[in-house]
C-alpha cells in the first residue's frame, strides 16, 4: 500500500472551503454571454441523452438505499472540501472503501472512482467487483466509466450528471454520456449493469455549485452546449404564468404553465423553432408544443405559422417551480 493509498482510505480533514456560489442562472451567466455561436454545439449530441435509470423509475424501499449511500458521499465531500467522491458496496449492505479526487494528487487520473477502486484492491485483494455497487456524486466521466465496466460493478450510482456539470456548472470534464459506453456491455462479457443518475440530484448539483462565474479558477470550461443568443430580436416573444403548482404523494413539487407566443414583427413566421433552457430539462408533459429530433428544441404542435399581432397557446406541467425558458431560434 503506498502512502497515497494510506491517505485516500483515512479521510482527513482539510482546511479551506471554497465557497459555493450563488444560483446559476444560464441565462444570465454561461450560456448567454459564454457561448459565440448561437445554438447547439458538441454536448450533447442529438440523440445523446443519457439513458440512466432516474429515481423515478426506482422502487421505493430501493431508492431510499441509494439516497443513504449518496448523502453519505455528499456529507463526505463536504467535510473534504472534495466534488468528486465516491464509495463501493458489498452485495451484503457492508461499505467497503470510499475514494475521492484529491485535486489531481496523486496525478491527474485519480478520479474518484478509480481510488476507491484501487483501495479496494488494495485492501482486500479485489480483481473484479461482481455484485458490488460504486456510488460516485458526479457521473463517471469516460476514463471511469470504462474502469467500471471493466470492474464488473452490478450496480453505478451518481447524483451530478456530466451533462449538468459541462453545460450548466462550466466544470471541465469530457462531454460524455457515460451510458454510451455501460449500454455496450455486452461487448466487455459482464452483465448489464444497472445505472442509476439523478439520486440527490439537487442537494448533489449544489454542492458543485457554479464555476461559470469563476473563469480563472482550475476547474472551469466555457461550456460549448446548447446555447442560444440572448441579444437576438426575438420577433416571437414568449410569455408564460404560472396557473397552479402542487406537492403529489411523493412529495415531488410540479408547476403547471401557460404560454402564449405573441408574433411581435411585421411578418408571418412559419414553422419556428424554439429552444428551452436550462439545456436537458424536460416538461412532463406538454401541449401545443412538439419535441423535435434536436434536443431542447421544440416547434409549434399545429398551425406552424403565426401571422402578425397573432398568437398561439401552449402549456406543460414540469417538476419544480420554475418555468422553462423558450428562445425563438
Ligand atoms: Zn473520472
Amino acid at each position: 500500500m503506498n502512502k497515497f493509498t494510506s491517505i485516500f482510505v483515512i479521510l482527513f480533514v482539510l482546511g479551506a472551503v471554497f465557497a459555493c456560489d450563488s444560483d446559476y442562472d444560464p441565462v444570465n451567466t454561461a450560456f448567454g454571454t459564454k457561448c459565440t455561436a448561437q445554438h447547439h454545439s458538441t454536448f450533447p449530441a442529438p440523440g445523446s441523452r443519457s439513458t440512466a435509470l432516474t429515481p423515478n423509475d426506482i422502487p421505493a424501499a430501493e431508492l431510499a438505499v441509494h439516497e443513504e449511500r449518496m448523502r453519505y458521499i455528499l456529507d463526505i465531500a463536504r467535510s473534504k472540501n472534495r466534488k468528486f467522491v465516491s464509495s463501493i458496496y458489498h452485495s451484503n449492505g457492508t461499505l467497503m472503501c470510499i475514494g475521492f479526487n484529491d485535486l489531481g494528487k496523486p496525478n491527474l487520473i485519480s478520479h474518484g472512482e478509480i481510488m476507491a477502486i484501487t483501495n479496494c484492491t488494495n485492501l482486500y485483494g479485489l480483481a473484479a467487483y461482481d455484485g458490488y455497487d460504486l456510488y460516485t456524486t458526479g457521473e463517471p466521466c469516460a476514463m471511469c466509466a470504462g474502469a467500471i465496466m471493466w470492474s464488473h460493478f452490478r450496480t453505478v450510482v451518481w447524483g451530478t450528471y456530466n451533462h449538468d456539470l459541462v453545460c450548466k456548472i462550466c466544470m471541465s470534464n469530457i462531454p460524455f454520456e457515460s451510458t454510451a459506453l455501460f449500454d455496450t456491455y455486452e461487448t466487455v462479457k459482464i452483465n448489464k449493469i444497472r445505472v442509476i443518475g439523478g439520486v440527490l440530484q439537487q442537494e448533489s448539483d449544489a454542492w458543485f455549485g457554479t464555476y461559470c462565474d469563476r473563469p480563472t479558477n482550475i476547474f472551469y470550461i466555457a461550456p460549448k452546449c446548447n446555447c442560444v443568443n440572448v441579444n437576438k430580436t426575438q420577433t416571437l416573444s414568449v410569455n408564460q404564468t404560472r396557473t397552479s403548482s402542487w406537492i403529489d404523494g411523493g412529495n415531488t413539487q410540479y408547476s403547471q404553465w401557460s404560454g402564449v407566443i405573441t408574433n411581435i414583427g411585421t411578418t408571418t413566421v412559419t414553422f419556428p423553432n424554439f429552444l428551452s433552457l436550462p439545456s436537458g430539462v424536460a416538461p412532463q408533459s406538454i401541449w401545443g408544443l412538439s419535441r423535435t429530433s434536436v434536443d431542447d428544441q421544440w416547434a409549434l404542435a399545429w398551425n406552424p405559422s403565426i401571422a402578425p399581432g397573432a398568437t398561439f397557446n401552449f402549456g406543460y406541467i414540469i417538476s419544480g417551480n420554475d418555468k422553462l425558458n423558450f428562445y425563438q431560434e
